[in-house]
């Protein structure tokens, strides 16, 4: 007896540090999903060793990122790891249980298989660009030809008259909307106590949430988020290329209120510590989360500012306070409002490129015409296609997809629009549930 305890605890310790395995028999009680979502954890931090860029946020116990830098899994163990936590989970029953609790289970199994995606990318397999934003994001954007972007170039030439061409033009256009760099800071910090004002509104968030804004160069991005948290954000926005006055709402919303900074501080206050779901102090840079994150942060930006308000916010405060001309705000917004239908030429430019149909500078060039990027734009999107890939999707696909499953349920409604947008942010909802 007293030697088979023993023996059972020496083989409760092996697999615990060998594979990081539960029992499979598992039933509907959420509890049972919690070592499951310990070895998800410690899988991510794992390939996070093999990819500097997977692992975008980490603030689970320090011991399990310890024990994983210690036994370091090759890439081939943390793929046999996964597909064997993916057969646990897949083993467990949760049809009985609550819809919170079966939206952690499928979330569970969709990330990892994102994770099991990008541990194959890592050993050398190429996916299409939509084969991979499908087992990456769980979606894939609509493919549109040359002839659809020639129209919406043709509607812009009537709106923005003059020489040279249309990206040229509206260059040209833009130069008027710089904020000066002198006044960045300024007019960045109004914009996010009003998005933040506008937030809290609407929202219940955490005593003490906050976040710092810094200022760097020569990065891929235009801005990053990154979750510290504690209900702590570090942003930080690159000013390599001139900035425009109507990024200074964008960022606010997008990375801050009600985009990434409060997703990630709702997720911690609703799942982490409300519930214990600690899959959720890890953040895969790749994964359909990511979809959520950035479909959430665009979308954001109508949240926070619904309809006119935001040219009148824009006129009444940040014009002035960039040293713009206030009279020119509307006319800025119309000229905005037609490229970004526009955006989409940039996931064409990114597939084609990474399906081997352009070269880079064939991609720049088609970034340049359709998605009327100047030259030094599109060399920084270029960059940004090599390193994140597929992730452009999340932007505007995500940004579609959000819009849809909440405005086809509020029906214009601003406070249930709010009060729905906040669910959203605080569930585990993938992309394939925004119906
Ligand atoms: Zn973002």
């Amino acid at each position: 007896m007293m030697i088979l305890q023993q023996l059972q605890a020496r083989l409760v310790v092996a697999a615990t540090m060998v594979g990081w395995l539960a029992a499979p028999a598992l039933s509907g009680d959420e509890r049972n999903l919690h070592p499951l979502a310990e070895s998800y954890v410690k899988l991510v931090l794992a390939v996070g060793l093999h990819d500097s860029d997977y692992v975008d946020a980490y603030y689970g116990p320090p011991m399990w990122r310890e024990e994983v830098e210690m036994t370091k899994p090759t890439l081939a163990a943390i793929r046999q790891r996964a597909e064997a936590l993916r057969a646990a989970l897949a083993a467990g029953n949760f049809s009985a249980a609550d819809e919170m609790v079966q939206m952690r289970h499928r979330y569970l199994d969709r990330q990892l298989a994102a994770l099991e995606a990008r541990v194959a990318m890592l050993e050398g397999t190429r996916f299409t660009f939509d084969e991979e934003s499908q087992r990456l994001y769980d979606a894939v954007a609509p493919t549109y030809g040359e002839a659809h972007f020639q129209g919406l170039l043709a509607q812009l030439e009537n709106a923005l008259p003059g020489e040279g061409t249309v990206t040229q033009r509206l260059e040209k256009f833009r130069r008027d909307f710089v904020i000066p760099p002198e006044r960045i800071d300024t007019v960045f910090q109004a914009a996010i106590a009003e998005a933040r004002a506008r937030t809290g509104r609407h929202l219940s968030l955490p005593e003490g949430e906050n976040f710092t804004v810094e200022y760097v160069k020569d990065k891929p991005w235009s801005a990053y988020n990154w979750y510290r948290g504690n209900f702590q954000s570090l942003i930080q926005v690159n000013t390599s290329l001139p900035i425009f006055i109507e990024r200074a709402i964008d960022l606010a919303c997008h990375e801050g209120y009600p985009g990434h900074h409060v997703y990630n501080v709702l997720l911690e206050q609703h799942l982490v510590r409300a519930r214990g779901w600690l899959e959720f102090t890890v953040y895969p840079l790749f994964s359909p989360q990511s979809l959520i994150a950035e479909g959430t942060g665009n979308f954001g930006i109508v949240v926070a500012f619904p309809g006119e308000e935001r040219i009148a916010y824009a006129r009444d405060v940040l014009f002035p306070l960039a040293g713009l001309d206030p009279a020119r705000a509307a006319e800025y917004a119309r000229v905005l409002s037609l490229t970004k239908q526009l955006n989409f030429a940039g996931n064409e430019a990114a597939r084609r490129y990474l399906d081997g149909e352009l070269t880079a500078e064939a991609a720049a060039d088609w970034l340049n015409r359709y998605a009327l990027m100047e030259p030094a734009r599109a060399k920084q999107r270029i960059g940004f296609i090599e390193k994140y890939r597929s992730y452009v999707i999340n932007y505007n696909l995500g940004e579609r997809m959000v819009e849809h499953y909440i405005e086809s349920r509020v029906a214009g409604d601003t406070a249930r629009r709010w009060a729905l947008f906040g669910e959203l942010i605080s569930t585990p909802r993938l992309p394939s549930d925004l119906k």
